[in-house]
């Protein structure tokens, strides 16, 4: 049961088949099994899960349920859940319990899906192995030496060990995606205002997106329909129509047009990631799809353009936790100033207070031109790029991440190539388009690799429309980690 798609539970509680209570029973078993090694959960209540689990099946019981009804699901810990702690993975807000649910925590709720628990994470969603939470570092489940990557690998974990039939992410440059890539399940970063920020602890606002992340790219599409939707409450949620994105997944591969930008097949993407790429390349191309090479000339300045704009909304935004407003004060303090710093200093991991120093300086005066507004600059110019690829293409076709999974510790001494991890993920947040991840095979090590597709804004329909038509052809989604075999 545990290794049914999304979809295959729904029609399972639709025929009575099973219950909510049973499947949930289920995943908190597979839960105590496993998290002990893989640390992909920083909290599961289990009274409260059951408690969901027994409304959503009173709710089927009446017959007014949704195809999400009584589904368990995981959330990433950046996501604010009313009565149970939100850390997003910081000592800062290690006992920090909000008094509101995060907008897709409701509409989640609203559906009747049960949560199972909330997931571990890089330190306030700032990683690419999930290795900076003050929580431990989250395990590969395909070989537990492995990062999963970040910064959403704890909710990648759950789905790819079987504990969570799907669970939410949020990406910024890439923290859907690439965990999605190295753990074997797929993940979507909707368009910038498709999802409403609100209850989601920010990060770098203009980047942040939450996302679903699942089995399949039908599954993605059952959790985008709640999760998307208008919400005054985000300034920059944009108001349009509701699409049924799971009626939407027969599209026709013949009339795509597949754009190969040379720059995300160069140099530094290991053979075994780029074997399994091309390999799905032809297979588009047999079911009649055209390919056409494009350049994006300026996304190869996608990193360093990141590194100064995230850092710059993060130092802002990371402001607020000052030992006043929430979570962690420093016990002894001199004064009001000796106060603050001392809780942040404690309060904080390396990785952030990097960041925060980054992002004060290029946001100094005398720096503030120089980096920041050239920044933006740049990344005006990498939005032009694709904008330009549009014209010739439907969608754009890659790797997620140059590699497959590393060990842990392999690269937390040097940031420059853990940063790299995100080269091909970055690009499509600073332009705000939509980008998924699904698995397209195994290296050599038998660790999965991830296949990028990104779309011109609000086309979330045919990226997951391409990628069903391919895992109706595969099965690299359905594979089951050896490490963790069900
Ligand atoms: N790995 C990138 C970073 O460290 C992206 C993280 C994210 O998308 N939240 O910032």
């Amino acid at each position: 049961m545990l290794n049914a798609t999304l979809a295959e539970l729904s029609a399972a509680l639709a025929a009575k088949r099973t219950s909510s209570l049973e499947l949930t029973r289920a995943c908190l078993e597979r839960i105590e099994r496993l998290d002990g090694t893989l640390n992909a959960f920083i909290t599961v209540d289990e009274a409260r899960a059951l408690e969901d689990a027994r409304r959503a099946d009173a709710r089927r019981a009446q017959g007014d349920a949704g195809r999400l009804t009584g589904i368990p699901l995981a959330h990433k810990d950046i996501l604010c859940t009313r009565g149970l702690p939100t850390t997003c993975g910081s000592k800062m807000l290690a006992k920090f319990v909000s008094p509101y649910d995060a907008h897709v925590i409701e509409r989640f709720d609203a559906a009747g899906a049960v949560l199972l628990g909330k997931c571990n994470m890089d330190e306030f969603a700032m990683g690419s192995s999930s290795e900076t939470s003050h929580f431990g570092p989250v395990r590969n489940p395909w070989d537990a030496r492995l990062v999963p990557g970040g910064s959403s690998g704890g909710s990648a974990t759950a789905v790819a060990a079987r504990m969570a039939p799907a669970a939410t992410g949020t990406d910024t440059g890439g923290s859907i995606r690439q965990p999605a890539a190295l753990t074997g399940v797929c993940g979507l970063k909707p368009t910038y205002g498709l999802v409403s920020r609100y209850g989601l602890v920010a990060f770098a606002s203009s980047l942040d997106q939450a996302g679903p992340i699942g089995k399949s790219a039908e599954d993605l599409a059952l959790m985008l329909e709640v999760m998307a939707g208008f919400d005054p409450r985000d300034s920059t949620s944009v108001d349009r129509p509701q699409q049924r994105y799971s009626q939407e997944l027969d599209l026709d591969l013949k009339s795509l047009r597949i754009g190969l930008p040379k720059e995300y097949f160069g140099e530094g993407i290991e053979p075994g990631v780029r074997r399994a790429v091309e390999e799905a390349v032809r297979w588009f191309a047999a079911q009649g799809a055209s390919t056409v090479e494009l350049e994006l000339p300026n996304a190869r300045l996608g990193v360093p353009v990141y590194y100064v704009i995230a850092p710059a909304e993060a130092s802002s935004n990371l402001s607020r936790f000052d030992g006043v407003r929430y979570g962690h004060r420093a016990a002894e303090f001199a004064d009001l100033i000796d106060m603050y710093c001392r809780t942040r200093a404690e309060g904080f991991g390396t990785e952030v207070k990097q960041r925060i120093l980054v992002g004060t300086y290029v946001l100094s005066h005398g720096y503030y031109d120089a980096y920041y507004l050239q920044a933006q600059k740049v990344r005006r110019l990498i939005a032009r790029d694709f904008d330009l690829a549009f014209k010739k293409c439907d969608l754009i076709l890659g790797p997620t991440a140059p590699s497959t999974a590393f060990a842990i510790g392999a690269k937390t001494e040097d940031p420059v190539q853990m940063y790299l991890n995100d080269i091909f993920t970055i690009p499509a947040p600073l332009a705000g388009l939509p980008a998924l991840s699904i698995p397209c095979g195994f290296d050599e090590r038998g660790l999965p690799v991830g296949l990028q597709l990104t779309g011109a804004h609000f086309s979330e329909a045919r990226l997951l429309g391409a990628a069903h038509r391919y895992q109706q052809a595969s099965d690299w989604h359905l594979r089951v980690p050896k490490e963790t075999p069900l």
